[in-house]
């Protein structure tokens, strides 16, 4: 009986040590700089001239094979990396500036709930931003409660532009998340079509954007305590996309820096509203019971 009790006590002290500590866990980065670039497929990735990415998905974790949410078009998969939800949840299934229906949860600003707005209600003097080439990206952030939003002139008149804003306001503010969007590949695809040498001439220039982007992250400082992710919402099939083939539902999604997993190659199935959650977990962010996204699996 008395050897019993002993063995009682002794499992109950091993459960209260194993318990982890509520509020207090430090967070896996300090930082977080999403570049996103529109119209990015994984079509595109063997043949694609982008070294600067390519090296850094060895000093992290990658898919090739993240999926889109239905249907393959720009609003409903940037609103999912950032949302946390399918479409049937979030009611994006356009690129209209308001949901196409009713969305089955709101915050106050009548918007599905972001990672941008999980941040601003733990933490609400974190700077965060959204600095993008397509004006409509804000909708789907909840501008509302970010720091900062800049619309960047679209990139055949001032393919820099992006560069050198998203520097600016890195070096500037610091910010905590910070998600970029790069719109030059998609409108190469529109224009010369998927696995055009229009579209393959533009990648290295766009891996390039990215790597000037990333050195400003070190300019600033802050570039050891940062997660540093690129995604894409689509591929394209002939001179669009918006339909069901591969070469539209296949996108790339690569995670590097700190606490991050090297030279691993994510196995496990992604779509679009798991970067979300992935983004969270970096913070420990609570996410609401609406979000269907998993955090992947990227981290040491
Ligand atoms: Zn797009």
């Amino acid at each position: 009986m008395r050897k019993g009790l002993l063995v009682l006590f002794a499992a109950l002290l091993a459960a209260g040590a194993c318990q982890a500590p509520k509020g207090n866990e430090k967070d896996i980065a300090d930082h977080v700089i999403i570049i996103g670039l529109d119209g990015w497929g994984t079509w595109s990735f063997e043949k694609g001239d982008t070294p600067f990415i390519k090296e850094k998905m060895k000093e992290g974790s990658w898919t090739l094979y993240k999926r889109t949410v239905r249907p393959s078009i720009s609003g409903p998969n940037w609103a999912a990396m950032m949302n946390g939800t399918p479409v049937e949840i979030s009611g994006i299934t356009g690129n209209e500036k308001e949901p196409t229906f009713k969305p089955l949860v709101q915050t106050e600003h009548k918007a599905q709930p972001t990672f941008f707005h999980l941040m601003r209600q733990v933490r609400p003097d974190a700077e965060t931003g959204v600095v993008c080439e397509w004006g409509d990206f804000q909708n789907y952030a909840d501008t509302l409660c970010v720091s900062y939003k800049k619309k960047i002139d679209g990139p055949s008149e001032h393919p820099d532009a992006i560069v050198e804003e998203s520097a600016k306001y890195i070096k500037e503010k610091k910010p905590v998340i910070c998600f970029i969007h790069i719109d030059a590949l998609d409108h190469m695809g529109h224009s010369y079509g998927q696995g055009s040498a229009e579209y393959m001439a533009e990648l290295p220039k766009v891996d390039d954007r990215v790597r000037r982007i990333v050195e400003s992250a070190k300019e600033a400082g802050i570039y050891d305590d940062t997660i540093f992710i690129i995604s894409s919402d689509h591929g394209h099939e002939g001179y669009g996309h918006g339909g069901d083939t591969t070469n539209e539902i296949e996108t790339p999604f690569v995670i590097w820096g700190k606490g991050v997993k090297k030279n691993h190659e994510i196995t496990e199935p992604m779509v679009q509203y798991d970067m979300a959650a992935t983004v969270a977990k970096i913070f420990h962010l609570k996410t609401p019971n609406s979000w269907r996204g998993v955090p992947m699996d990227v981290f040491e």
